[in-house]
């Protein structure tokens, strides 16, 4: 039996995700992501030709793609995840942890610990196929399922090589928590641990805090959930915050990102801790804004970790850039395990899973 996987986008830089396994005779696409950066154009969909595509959690650069897509290809995704569907796209049931059988391909799905509804994906072909999406070990709110073994890991490495634990950006932040701020963060991502530690410290601090409606709601659909779809111990503290009133006048603002600038908030310092697009990196070299990251992708220790848990022969680092001294590290960190083709070609015969060389395979399916 054989298996190949392309890497249509997110392989190289951080970019859209759109990854194609082709197994059994079928095609699944992995993700569908738009453009990071407004204004930029979609193209790893022109062409595309697959059964079916599975969304691991509903951030642009994972589900911002699905408009690109026939509107009749069977999409799978959570029930959370398709709340961030466009209007009326039909889609189909994935499990928050669980097993099902899409395109006669079986595939597991866990909590990657990175968002609301958010999940990694493993097919059981050619050894396994295993798929992290956007995954973190720390979330204090979103637990991280142990994945099945897989030959090949198609890792999150948004962050490079980075390695710094949660507690330092933590304490990071705290640093700034004595000036007026506005954290734009994402609604269904880390909003919602961030509004867990923000109350905490405001309360300890005696700030004054106000916390997006949505942010709420967000909170209320989480503890909504099965009890096993959140850590555990995390039920009182969200219930505390939300029955917590806003401040009428507060000097801590949790927002959702909706492009908010330093402009429309005259008096207060934008706090932002995630990836910045090209005209932030702009606002932040220009002191307009601040930026310290809360980690919500998987440091390279949890990455390294992840791939020695999956027992992988391969691994390849997603979202992040593969050129020198970046490319160097990453062969430090996973040694023989590194793969960086787009294209990846599985053979298994009775006793082994071999990963063929997919440049010179690649090239010979193109001659
Ligand atoms: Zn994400």
């Amino acid at each position: 039996m054989s298996a190949s996987i392309n890497m249509l986008s997110g392989l190289g830089d951080k970019g859209p995700a759109a990854i194609v396994v082709e197994a059994n005779g079928k095609r699944l696409l992995l993700d569908a992501g738009g453009a990071l950066h407004p204004g930029e154009p979609v193209t790893w969909a022109r062409g595309l030709d697959v059964d079916a595509v599975i969304i691991s959690h509903d951030h642009i650069d994972h589900i911002g793609g699905v408009s690109e897509l026939p509107a009749t290809l069977p999409l799978y995704c959570t029930p959370l995840v398709a709340q961030a569907l466009p209007n009326g796209r039909a889609w189909q049931p994935l499990p928050e942890r669980g097993t099902c059988q899409i395109a006669g391909i079986p595939v597991t799905t866990g909590q990657a610990g990175h968002s609301l509804g958010g999940v990694w994906i493993h097919l059981d072909v050619a050894g396994g196929i295993f798929y992290s999406g956007d995954a973190c070990f720390e979330s204090r709110l979103f637990p991280f399922d142990t994945p099945p073994p897989a030959q090949i890991a198609l890792l999150d490495a948004s962050y490079g090589t980075y390695d710094q634990p949660q507690q330092a950006c933590v304490d990071a932040i705290s640093a700034h928590l004595d000036r007026p701020l506005v954290f734009p963060v994402p609604e269904t991502g880390r909003a919602l641990e961030m509004a867990l530690w923000l109350a905490e410290e405001a309360d300890a601090r005696g700030l004054s805090l106000a916390i997006d409606p949505i942010i709420r709601a967000n909170l209320q659909t989480l503890l909504a959930l099965p009890a096993t779809l959140r850590r555990s111990h995390v039920d009182k503290r969200i219930e505390a915050i939300l029955v917590r009133p806003d401040a009428s006048q507060p000097s801590l603002n949790l927002i959702s990102d909706r492009d908010d600038t330093a402009a429309m908030w005259p008096g207060f310092h934008l706090l932002h801790t995630g990836y910045l697009t090209p005209s932030r990196c702009a606002e932040l070299a220009a002191g307009d804004i601040l930026w310290q990251r809360w980690n919500v992708h998987l440091c390279a220790s949890h990455l390294v970790g992840l791939a020695d848990q999956l027992n992988a022969e391969r691994v390849v680092p997603l979202f992040t850039h593969l050129s020198d001294p970046a490319l160097s590290n990453w062969r430090t960190l996973l040694g023989a395990r590194l793969a960086t083709q787009k294209t990846l070609f599985l053979n298994t015969d009775a006793l082994n899973t071999h990963v063929l060389n997919a440049n010179t395979l690649n090239n010979r399916s193109l001659a």
